[in-house]
């Protein structure tokens, strides 16, 4: 038997104050990090350098000279091989509403250079991105090898030559101009 009995009822038990959701982030590392200063860093830990993904309308912002121009955003994806899942094509497809295609085209300048800026993270990664169209343990369990630790990343795959150069988001529309300046 309690000593005490709760005359009223429905009152409130949990007193945790609850912090806005949108203001603050947890990185891998442990560190609590403020959103705002998160976003104005390029999404990237100042503790551990983790790149946090980010949306391609804010790749845009990052190496674009200013807002531009969305191509082909009319266009979605159809199912062209007749997809088998537990869940439609389409179904999947209502799950990303703002990503219906492997590719987002944006038309604009880079230094006052004219550009189509294609986001699909092929040639260029971020530092520990991953990359890789199955998992580790799906190719491990088809392959029956033994897979090195940092197979996917994009350290290891540029290593292998299927990555052009590994950039700190921070840096990547610099590097990107670099490469500009070489091409155009
Ligand atoms: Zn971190």
């Amino acid at each position: 038997m309690s000593w005490f009995t709760r005359k009223k009822q429905n009152i409130e038990k949990n007193t945790k104050k609850d912090l806005p959701n949108d203001l603050w982030r947890k990185c891998s590392c442990g560190e609590i990090l403020y959103n705002p200063e998160l976003e104005a860093s390029f999404s990237i830990c100042h503790h551990c350098n983790f790149h946090f993904p980010i949306t391609s309308e804010q790749y845009q912002d990052i190496i674009l000279d200013k807002k531009s121009e969305s191509l082909f955003s009319d266009i979605s994806s159809i199912d062209m091989l007749g997809f088998k899942a537990n869940k439609s094509y389409e179904e999947i497809l209502e799950t990303v509403p703002n990503n219906k295609e492997a590719v987002d085209c944006f038309l604009g300048e880079i230094e006052k250079r004219k550009v189509v800026l294609c986001i699909m993270n092929v040639t260029i990664a971020e530092p520990k991105a991953l990359i890789g169209f199955a998992g580790q343990r799906v190719i491990k369990q088809t392959t029956s090898q033994e897979l090195p630790d940092h197979f996917q990343t994009s350290e290891f795959l540029k290593e292998k030559g299927f990555i052009d150069f590994v950039v700190d988001r921070k840096n990547l529309k610099n590097s990107i101009s670099k490469v500009l300046d070489v091409l155009a």
